[in-house]
């Protein structure tokens, strides 16, 4: 984790924070919404969220430019990266 001065974890996915089981709960209850012909392939979808944690727009799991949970934005196959990262 890389917490800031205001107490946001920059550089952090939700799976890796602590009291967000609710947050992480509904995060996976979404993703199961896309089929398996929607979703990225596991590579890309790794890759996508490696960029995001090098991304100085994430917070709190949450891309800063688009507002979205990166978790989910990066697993839908048709989404892109609002900085063109991915
Ligand atoms: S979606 Fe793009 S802009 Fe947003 S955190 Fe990820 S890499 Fe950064």
């Amino acid at each position: 984790m890389d917490n800031n001065a205001s107490g946001g974890c920059k550089r952090c996915l939700l799976f890796e924070m602590a009291g967000k089981e609710d947050v992480i709960a509904q995060v996976e209850k979404t993703k199961n919404l896309l089929s398996e012909d929607e979703r990225a392939a596991d590579k890309e979808y790794q890759k996508r969220l490696a960029a995001c944690k090098e991304c100085d727009k994430l917070m709190d799991a949450t891309c800063l430019k688009c507002g979205c949970y990166v978790e989910i934005r990066a697993l839908s196959k048709a989404a892109h990266c609002p900085a063109k990262k991915w």
